[in-house]
């Protein structure tokens, strides 16, 4: 980091910014929490956030955003508003999507069954996000900020057609054709559209940094937003907005048994009776559905780590699970192939070390019971992680 100093002037920065999101719709709050995302999970083995994403990678962490909040929200019998007055259209467009499909429980599951009609929603997010929010979130009104979180080649009022969009899209609409899904299409250039969001000095470094801070008050802005367009009370939607999905996890325990051979993830002591799957690097620090993040463990060992970060013992043991070649490791990639479930070591490798190498020394960490913490020690956690680079 540059200097303290400067990470709080960068933070106070982005706080005005959040500010000055009171507006019509949800969609700049979305766009900074990808932005968080793809820094996240873009965090390498050298400890380092990318310097650039592409509009199509950002496009990818919305639509999973907006994807989750598009289900009917059971007290009003509909999809909550993200806009004032009138529903947002990339809202629309993901509730008819999954109308069509009502098969598919997951955009993972989604891309994989659907792969063109995905692509191609996939298509219309990334073409709202470079029509509206992307040349828009450093502006107020019309005055336009100067840019604090990154640079791009366009500005407002940026045509489809003319700008190449429309070629570009049709491009990856074709390769998705040719090749099926792959995550290297998502840094496909851009032909005559330069897709790249090229992030300033140091800011992907910031996010990663700030994203314990910035992710709870993005989170409750959003919430707070979306309330006010369906004048519902706050706290009976921040679960449904951000929460993760637990009525899809419960069908992973017999799996999660059968690969922790029966005993629960944290403590080691065998499981009679139940258990609950727990995400491993907690949900509400960064939402990763991925198997390899995912632990089976007694519903009081669950409790007591609730969104605590794990302590080095228990980081030392997750990570055996990216061991190429074990057991575990095979053990988990033939579980996601039979169930049809994310499981991407890289991803969830990067957002760990995003996770736990910003960690202070000395910062309270889980280690078992209901109280019981240990102080973390930054060299211990940086060996354990670089044990599987
Ligand atoms: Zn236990």
């Amino acid at each position: 980091m540059e200097s303290a100093n400067e990470a709080i002037e960068f933070a106070r920065r982005v706080f005005e910014l959040i500010d000055r999101t009171r507006t019509v719709s949800t969609y700049k709050l979305a766009l900074l929490l990808a932005l968080i995302d793809c820094c996240q999970e873009g965090f390498d083995e050298r400890g380092a956030a990318p310097g650039m994403v592409t509009t199509r990678q950002v496009a990818r962490r919305v639509l999973e955003l907006y994807w989750h909040q598009a289900r009917i929200y059971d007290e009003q019998q509909c999809v909550l508003l993200q806009n004032n007055g009138s529903q947002a259209e990339v809202l629309t467009r993901i509730g008819r999507f999954r109308r069509e499909h009502a098969n598919v429980t997951s955009s993972y599951v989604a891309e994989r069954r659907e792969p063109m009609a995905f692509a191609r929603l996939l298509n219309h997010v990334e073409w709202k996000l470079i029509e509206m929010p992307i040349p828009r979130l450093h502006t107020m009104g019309t005055v336009s900020g100067e840019p604090l979180i990154y640079d791009i080649h366009w500005s407002k009022g940026i045509r489809k057609r003319a700008s190449g969009i429309s070629a570009y899209q049709q491009a990856y609409l074709e390769a998705v054709s040719e090749y099926g899904h792959a995550d290297l299409l998502d840094l496909l250039d851009g032909g005559d559209f330069d897709n790249r969001i090229r992030l300033g000095d140091g800011v992907g470094d910031y996010l990663v940094w700030l994203a314990p801070l910035l992710r709870p008050i993005i989170q409750r802005e959003w919430t707070r937003l979306v309330a006010h367009f369906n004048d519902v009370k706050t706290h009976r939607i921040e679960e449904f907005l951000f929460g993760p999905e637990r009525s899809d996890l419960s069908g992973l325990r017999e799996p999660l048994r059968e690969l922790q051979e029966g005993r629960c993830f944290y403590c080691d002591a065998a499981i009679r009776g139940s258990a609950e799957v727990d995400h491993f690097i907690a949900w509400a620090r960064c939402p990763n559905d991925d198997l390899h993040n995912l632990v089976l463990a007694h519903g009081t060992c669950n409790l007591g780590k609730s969104d605590h970060l794990a302590g080095v013992n228990h980081l030392q043991r997750w990570i055996k699970r990216f061991e190429p070649g074990s057991a575990l490791n095979d053990g988990i990639r033939s579980v996601a192939d039979d169930i049809q479930w994310p499981a991407s070591e890289s991803r969830s490798l990067n957002i760990a070390r995003a996770i736990y190498l910003p960690v202070p020394p000395d910062t309270p960490l889980w280690a078992r019971g209901k109280q019981i913490f240990e102080p973390a020690k930054p060299s211990e956690i940086r060996d354990v992680l670089a044990s599987v680079a």
